[in-house]
Formats: C-alpha cells, sequence, structure tokens
C-alpha cells in the first residue's frame, strides 16, 4: 500500500517536471514517504532524515508526508526537532504535494499542513503514478478502515472507508492491461467491505473477469467480512489468483476478542476450509502477531497451534507494537524479551512448515507469470503465490510459462519448463 503511495507521489513529481535519480546528493526534492504501523518504522525515519540533512546538496528541499505525521503531534515534534524540513503533509493532502512544492518555493517559508479528513471526498487518484513494480500494478479501490482492531492505528491516521467509484477502477484497470501490465493487485485495508452504489467487492471481482490473459490479486481481506461465495468467485474466474492473503492476527479466542477482530479460531478455521474445498490447492498467507497485551503462553501455544492447522504458505511474523492513543497501548503489556522469546520460535516453527510445503511442491506443474529475468535465470510466481526460479533463454518478462517444479531448498522452488 504504502509502495504503491510513493508511487503517486513520484507522478506527482514527474508531473511537474522532476525526473528520479540515485543519490540523495543529486536530488533537487527528497520526499519521505513515512509509516507508522509500528514503531520501528518511525523510529526509522529520524535516521533516515539525520542522513538525509548530511547528505543533500545545499537549497534541496525535503518534504515528509505518510500516516507518521498524521498523529496527534508528531507534525509539530518532527517540525521542531528538523528544522531543516520544508513541507510536512499528512495522508489526506498528499494528493497536493505539487500545490505545497510550488507554494514552498514561491514563498520560501515553510508548509505545515495536515489535514484530518479528505476534502474532496471522492477519493480521485489525482495524478497518473510512476509504476516501479514491473508486470504488476497496484490499484487502490478503497482507502481508510472501520474496524478498529485494537493495537491498530490505521483507521485513526487514515480515515474511515471511503471507497473509488467501480467504474473508475475498471477503466484504470482496462487501461493498465492494454498498456501491458500482467497482474493486478487490488488495495484496500479490508476489501471484503467495499461497497459503492450497492456494488459489493465480489461485483466488482465479477466485471473484472476478461478473456485477456492476466492474474488479478487483491489484499487485504478480513476474516471477518469475506463473503463465502468468495471461494466459488476464484475457484470459477479465469483470471484470480489461487492465493488469499487473510491475516487471522493470533490463535487464541481471549486474544482475539481483546484485539477487536470479531470473529473466532473456529470461525477462521472454518473460513480456511471453505476454501480449501473448492480450491485445493490455495496459497494461503496471513499476518501474525505476538506478544499482544496480556498473552500468556497458553494464548501463544494456540498461535502456534493455528499455524500448524493451517499450514501458511507464507506468514508476516510481528511484535506488537505500542501505539499510542490505541485502546491496547493503555493494557498491561509484556516484556521485550517474552516478545522476542516468542518471535523467534513463531519464526522457526513456519520455517519448518514452509520447508516441507516447499518439499511437497516437487513434481508439482505450476504456470510461472515471469517477473524478473537475469540472464537465462527467470524468476515468477505460480498461481498460488509461490516463488519458483527457472532456466529459460526464450521466456520473456510478462510471459506465463508452464514450469515443473523438480527441486525445493528450504522455501525456495525450482523448475523446468515443460
Ligand atoms: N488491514 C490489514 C492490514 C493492516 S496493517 C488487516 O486488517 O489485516 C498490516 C499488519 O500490520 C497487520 O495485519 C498487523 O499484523 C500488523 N500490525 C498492525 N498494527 C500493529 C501493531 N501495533 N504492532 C504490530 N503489528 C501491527
Ligand atoms: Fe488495522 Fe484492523 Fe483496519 Fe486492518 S482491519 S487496518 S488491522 S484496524
Amino acid at each position: 500500500m504504502n509502495v504503491h503511495e510513493s508511487e503517486k507521489l513520484a507522478g506527482i513529481l514527474q508531473s511537474r517536471g522532476y525526473l528520479p535519480c540515485q543519490n540523495v546528493e543529486d536530488a533537487d526534492v527528497i520526499v519521505l514517504n513515512t509509516c507508522c504501523v509500528r514503531e520501528t518504522a518511525e523510529t526509522k525515519v529520524y535516521g533516515h532524515l539525520g542522513r538525509i540533512k548530511s547528505q543533500k546538496k545545499q537549497g534541496a528541499i525535503i518534504a515528509v508526508c505518510g500516516c507518521m505525521t498524521q498523529q496527534p503531534n508528531a507534525a509539530e515534534k518532527l517540525v521542531k526537532r528538523c528544522p531543516f524540513v520544508n513541507i510536512v503533509i499528512g495522508t489526506f493532502n498528499q494528493p497536493r504535494l505539487g500545490d505545497y512544492l510550488d507554494r514552498f518555493i514561491q514563498t520560501g517559508t515553510r508548509v505545515i499542513e495536515v489535514w484530518t479528513s479528505e476534502k474532496d471526498g471522492d477519493c480521485a487518484e489525482s495524478t497518473s503514478p510512476v509504476r516501479s513494480s514491473g508486470i504488476n500494478a497496484w490499484v487502490n479501490i478503497m482507502y481508510g478502515c472501520n474496524n478498529f482492531c485494537t493495537y491498530c492505528i490505521v483507521p485513526y491516521v487514515r480515515g474511515r472507508e471511503r471507497c473509488r467509484p467501480i467504474d473508475n477502477i475498471v477503466s484504470d484497470i482496462d487501461s493498465l492491461l492494454s498498456k501491458g501490465y500482467k497482474q493486478i493487485t487490488l488495495l484496500g485495508q479490508n476489501v471484503n467491505s467495499y461497497r459503492y452504489m450497492g456494488k459489493t467487492f465480489t461485483d466488482l471481482l465479477k466485471e473484472l473477469e476478461s478473456d485477456t490473459k492476466y492474474r488479478l490479486k487483491f489484499m487485504t481481506s478480513h476474516p471477518k467480512d469475506i463473503s463465502p461465495d468468495l471461494a466459488q468467485i476464484i475457484s470459477d474466474s479465469k483470471v484470480l489468483s489461487h492465493s488469499l492473503h487473510l491475516p487471522v492476527q493470533a490463535g487464541s479466542d481471549r486474544i482475539l476478542q481483546a484485539m477487536n477482530r470479531h470473529y473466532t479460531r473456529d470461525e477462521y478455521l472454518a473460513k480456511i476450509s471453505s476454501f480449501r474445498e473448492l480450491i485445493p490447492n490455495i496459497g494461503l498467507s496471513s499476518d501474525v502477531m505476538v506478544g499482544f497485551p496480556t498473552e500468556t503462553e497458553d494464548d501463544f501455544l494456540q498461535t502456534l497451534d493455528l499455524v500448524e492447522r493451517v499450514k501458511y504458505n507464507n506468514l508476516f511474523m510481528f511484535i506488537y507494537s505500542r501505539r499510542s492513543g490505541t485502546p491496547a497501548d493503555t493494557m498491561p503489556q509484556l516484556d521485550y524479551s517474552t516478545k522476542q522469546k516468542r518471535i523467534d520460535r513463531l519464526i522457526k516453527f513456519q520455517f519448518e512448515i514452509s520447508k516441507q510445503l516447499a518439499l511437497g511442491a516437487v513434481g508439482h506443474t505450476a504456470e510461472v507469470l515471469v517477473s524478473d529475468k537475469d540472464g537465462s535465470k527467470c524468476y515468477g510466481k505460480s498461481e498460488t503465490d509461490a516463488a519458483i526460479t527457472f532456466e529459460s533463454d526464450s521466456a520473456q518478462i510478462g510471459d506465463f510459462v508452464r514450469v515443473k517444479i523438480v527441486s525445493a531448498k528450504n522455501a525456495n522452488l525450482t523448475g523446468e519448463v515443460v
């Protein structure tokens, strides 16, 4: 999501005549797109700013935007700590970066402006993004979040859900496909709650069916809102990837309730089973957090147990990080070493599962969409989102190639063209 936001910021700069450069030393304008979902990302911003200050050329303009500045007092703190930053804006007025740049260049006075909501309210995609992810194009279908999971800062810094008009999304995707993009990834904090003029997420997916060969993915799905007919739609589709990212966050009902997630482990597992029934080879991924306030050893074991039962192909694992202003920040906290030990155990546990799944894939055939090539070495992902490497002189980036998986080293798969 943040990567795509940076692509949009680059689009604004490009429309003003700026070109990308490789080194901070050469830049006339430096824009830092920040994130505050976890504390580590936030701490890094000040480190980066310190480095930029010493490396930038005289007169280079520095702008800071993204969700970090959107937190209470964050912009004020930044302005005080970093007097060399020229522009500070928030998530809602980010599409106007170009106007703020003009204003700073004309007046020479610092621009510090953070809005608390969008002003145009139409989720307009202001400028064409400078796309940087090869054959894949990200497309926002909605912004913001209404869920208020107790650990999460997103609803506070990105506001309530706003859905883009379905026709705009469809025409954006038609145009991307005609430009040759082979994969489209729909973006939203909770794509399953997409609604526009009575149309739902599954209606949108049906409109995106096509005889043009491409791969359609989406993220993120929320287990409480995922529609029961989605499995059927994926199974029937010519374009949808046979993969699902369904963040569970925790395996203990007590913790799930304290997180305000609105599902139980059994409900989650039942949803996973219904997807596997219709799409037996579905690639599953998830986000899991350890060390949420009050998490006991038993709660953590329930998370391990759920991870073992599901056998995710890919798991994003996080240590719970306190976010000021969220309900979980006021709950009794765990000490750092308990959290660290649990994440180490979870990472080892999942590593074994990934290894086993990779070994189990040997002998199977997959359709790989080539996303990168180095000499004759091709890299890409299968229809179930498994990363596969294979050798081919003729295959090109953007090709769909049938490959037989011949070996697995840890979680890495190697294939041969069939
Ligand atoms: N909307 C998505 C993802 C939002 S943020 C969802 O509902 O799943 C991406 C991931 O960051 C989350 O899934 C969660 O696992 C993690 N995350 C969010 N807040 C966090 C926090 N305070 N500490 C650690 N991880 C967090
Ligand atoms: Fe955060 Fe929960 Fe919204 Fe995801 S659904 S963005 S975790 S509040």
